[in-house]
């Protein structure tokens, strides 16, 4: 019997002297894992097909055991990521907290469509011309805080999130235990709290309500940008340690 999936790879790790293990997520099954034979000595063309970031269609055959990679034909290569050091780091970036957050063979086809939207944003800011490095930080942030929500960890980011008041601006405080913002009041009594500046509140909200293919047009002063980059450090520490 053989299996196909449309697959992003996520990873690989050797395995016995010839062997690799590649982790990928496909439309069909979720997050997923399989071995491919021989990919370490003379099989090139299919661990080239299996290279992480490639969105590729992979045959499984489940003759005998967990199954096996046996064919790969790739779909979408996403060089210009591969070749771009600050693009390389943002991707895998995401895709370390991304495996912590998904589970495995859990299906979920909206995931999969974030995932590689995302990808595919990244590849149209990372060609050579012009550096696109806001963008691409800005793409990263944003894909981070939606697959948070698609897997649980919504953010209340309109009102408070203990007595639900309306946010005054430049008053506001985040919790990343609470799960959102915090008015002044209730921010007192509030440990693990940190200033939210109204740019991060706003980003966000956008991030929340916005496909990530319109996400390259979203402006932030760099103060905005750095205070938003603590608050993604901090709710990602919190959930994933
Ligand atoms: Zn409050």
């Amino acid at each position: 019997m053989e299996n196909k999936y449309q697959a992003i790879m996520l990873g690989k790790f050797n395995v016995g002297e010839t062997d690799r293990m590649y982790s990928f997520y496909s439309a069909e099954a979720g997050k997923n894992m399989f071995v491919a034979r021989g990919t370490r000595k003379s099989n090139a063309k299919l661990s080239g097909a299996l290279e992480a970031i490639t969105y590729t269609e992979i045959f499984v055959s489940r003759g005998r055991g967990r199954g096996q990679i046996t064919g790969a034909i790739p779909i979408l290569n996403f060089s210009q990521i591969k070749q771009n050091l600050f693009s390389l780091e943002k991707v895998f970036y995401v895709f370390r907290i991304f495996d912590q957050l998904i589970c495995q063979e859990e299906k979920d086809s909206e995931i999969f469509a974030l995932l590689l939207e995302y990808l595919k944003m990244m590849e149209k800011n990372s060609q050579k011309e012009g550096e696109k490095i806001l963008e691409r930080k800005i793409l990263t942030l944003g894909f981070l805080f939606k697959i948070l929500e698609k897997t649980g960890y919504g953010l209340q980011m309109k009102f408070c999130v203990n007595c639900s008041q309306k946010l005054i601006p430049g008053k506001n405080w985040f919790s990343s235990a609470q799960g959102g913002t915090l008015c002044a009041r209730c921010s007192q009594k509030e440990k693990g709290k940190i200033r939210i500046k109204d740019e991060a509140i706003k980003t966000i909200r956008i991030f929340l309500e916005n496909r990530i293919g319109n996400f390259e047009k979203i402006k932030i002063n760099s103060e905005g940008l750095s205070n938003l980059e603590f608050v993604a450090q901090e709710v990602t520490r919190w959930i994933i340690g």
